[in-house]
């Protein structure tokens, strides 16, 4: 059977990275996170010290671009793939606030953008991939046979996000999550490169009041529609 390219863009915290890790699995396909890149890369600035009171060192940063080497490695465990900056396991450090916090201007840098791009354009070549992101259908890959833009509304993402970080036994405020989320929303929207936008040919799901199981039943029906 074809196998496909499918490209899930949206908001912060609406779901996309379940979304997409369980469409891949139920196709046996490969999930690649690319928010998890970002955040690799924001983690590796503020390891570095590249965040000061002067804001961030670009320049620093960009020479330094070369030493981050960011890999995906499947945990059997959580049946989701695993990320590793520089060969360490880094997967639970680059969902804290501080990273959430951060990562948005650095994703708004263009040599970083550049550089993510290519490798995700290097791990997505051969298609049977699900990628989550902002630009995936819009940039990365312009030519995915199936693109889904997912939005809901900050209040539910902030919840489930708040959730999440609780189950996990992070202490966090509601309030810091929902201007976390929204502020993303803006950087991610009007940032200059690869603005965060629907492309034209996108799927809209507003995941606001659908369970996952209903979600999961409408993303195969429109996996079903291409590959028949
Ligand atoms: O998806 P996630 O919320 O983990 O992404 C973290 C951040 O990385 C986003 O808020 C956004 O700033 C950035 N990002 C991006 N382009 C992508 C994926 C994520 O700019 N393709």
């Amino acid at each position: 059977m074809k196998k496909i390219t499918i490209a899930i863009d949206g908001h912060s915290s609406c779901g996309k990275s379940t979304m997409a890790k369980d469409l891949a699995r139920e196709l046996g396909y490969v999930y690649i996170d690319t928010g998890a890149m970002y955040r690799a890369v924001t983690l590796f600035s503020i390891q570095k010290g590249l965040f000061t009171e002067e804001g961030i060192d670009t320049e620093t940063l960009r020479q330094k671009m070369g030493e981050i080497t960011i890999s995906f490695k499947f945990n059997p465990e959580t049946g989701r793939p695993d990320t590793y900056l520089n060969g360490e396991r880094v997967e639970d450090r680059i969902r804290t606030m501080e990273v959430s916090n951060k990562v948005s201007p650095i994703a708004a840098l263009d040599f970083v953008r550049e550089a993510m791009v290519a490798q995700q354009q290097e791990m997505g070549k051969g298609g049977g991939i699900v990628m989550d992101g902002r630009d995936i259908g819009t940039t990365v890959f312009p030519n995915a046979e199936l693109k889904i833009f997912v939005t809901a509304s900050a209040e539910v993402r902030a919840q489930r996000r708040y959730d999440e970080l609780t189950a996990k036994g992070e202490t966090c405020d509601f309030q810091e999550i929902l201007l976390n989320v929204q502020e993303r929303d803006r950087i991610d929207s009007t940032r200059a490169v690869s603005p965060l936008r629907q492309a034209d040919d996108a799927i809209v799901l507003d995941n606001s009041n659908i369970t996952i199981p209903e979600q999961k039943e409408w993303l195969l029906e429109q996996v079903k529609k291409i590959i028949g």
